[in-house]
């Protein structure tokens, strides 16, 4: 039986869900949405929370709530999913790369100040894989300059920072705006999902006009009216709407998050226990000031192990590995980008590797994993 990288926790709740705004009548960003946004809200801690279609689409509006536009910088790791550097795209913007910490897959905030021009518009900072970034480093450079902060929070539902003394939720938010991904790879799914959450009133209310063609009033008020109204649109906007369907499971989704993290912890744990003293492997650690959803379990292998090598020959073994994160400054789609040098970015995708982690894993599948892992670390 073939270990796979991530299993999704979903059942009959979700399915009852889905199946309950079915026949309901009202199919997409209705009621559900509005319930969802308000939970997810309560979860992390957020005065506002706004459901669009997937984490990019969030990022987008979250960059456009801050009035990025052409012309304008926006400083992010390239180390990232390529997501996080195609909404600053979107915007007509450009990235600007800096590199990520030693030993660690977010950004350096120590990078981040000598790139700083007067064409900075945001920081965009990344909790990569669950992680959460140094945020309280972040914010202090960010709020010296005047630069807002967005968190792609893709991968960070349930994960927790130490801030200011209190273990508080991701999304609270600590910088400005969050963004968060409700795609199967993550730790809680809608299918595609995202949410974006502030504590900012006015950029909410941006988010929620751009999400649905910048429409003056929503179709969700013109349904309840007693009297016709015909709605306009003062700018350009975007159809990043999220389904009822999708928030019904999201709500069911939500309920299951703190056992989910809880498991994931745990088998965290359980693999640093099993993978101890493994030759050639380095493992991921915690800052104290932080508490990971473990959404990837990312080792790193020594110089002179093949990569591809060792995937292959776990995957012969049947677990299924994935490689570490990319650098979008390696794609073709960013080859006209330019950057700073980027060693450790680099180095972070060519000798990492993501292992198995779902709450359903045995304690038998882990040990195959850390069999699987060191027989292929072997010369
Ligand atoms: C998954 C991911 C995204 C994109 O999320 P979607 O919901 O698929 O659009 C963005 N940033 C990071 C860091 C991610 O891991």
């Amino acid at each position: 039986m073939m270990i796979p990288i991530i299993k999704p926790v979903m059942g009959e709740p979700e399915a009852d869900a889905a199946r309950r705004v079915i026949l309901s009548g009202w199919i997409t960003q209705g009621p559900e949405v509005a319930a969802f946004e308000r939970e997810f809200a309560a979860f992390v801690g957020a005065p506002y929370a706004c459901a669009v279609a997937n984490c990019t689409a969030a990022l987008h509006l979250a960059l456009l709530a801050l009035d990025v536009g052409p012309g304008d910088e926006v400083i992010t790791v390239s180390h990232s999913y390529i997501a996080t550097a195609n909404a600053i795209r979107y915007c007509g913007a450009t990235p600007v790369f800096v590199d990520i910490e030693r030993g660690g897959y977010n950004i350096d905030p120590a990078a981040i100040e000598s790139v700083v021009s007067n064409r900075t518009r945001a920081i965009l900072c990344v909790h990569q894989i669950g992680m959460p970034c140094d945020l309280a480093a972040i914010v202090e450079v960010a709020r010296r300059h005047g630069i807002p902060v967005v968190e792609d929070a893709a991968c960070a539902i349930g994960s927790e920072i130490l801030w200011r003394g209190e273990w508080e939720r991701i999304g609270k938010p600590h910088g400005d705006i969050a963004c968060f991904s409700f795609h199967p790879r993550k730790v809680m799914s809608t299918g595609d999902g995202g949410m974006i959450t502030t504590a900012n009133a006015d950029w909410d209310a941006r988010v929620r006009l751009l999400r649905q063609h910048a429409m003056s009033v929503p179709d969700t008020v013109r349904h309840k009216a007693n009297e016709v109204i015909f709605e306009s649109y003062p700018m350009l906007g975007y159809n990043y709407r999220m389904t009822d369907i999708q928030a019904a499971v999201g709500r069911e989704q939500l309920k299951r998050l703190p056992d989910i993290i809880k498991t994931r912890r745990e088998l965290a744990d359980r693999y640093r226990a099993l993978l101890a003293g493994t030759p050639g492997v380095e493992l991921p650690t915690e800052p104290k000031w932080a508490r990971s959803n473990w959404q990837s379990y990312c080792v790193r292998l020594r110089d002179g192990l093949d990569q591809r090598a060792v995937m292959q020959r776990m995957l012969d073994d049947g677990v299924s590995t994935r490689r570490g994160i990319m650098c979008s400054h390696r794609e073709p789609a960013y080859n006209d980008a330019p950057h700073h040098p980027l060693p450790l970015s680099e180095l972070a995708q060519e000798r990492s590797i993501i292992l198995p982690l779902y709450p359903q894993m045995t304690p038998a599948e882990q040990e195959r994993v850390a069999i699987a892992l060191a027989a292929a670390c072997r010369p």
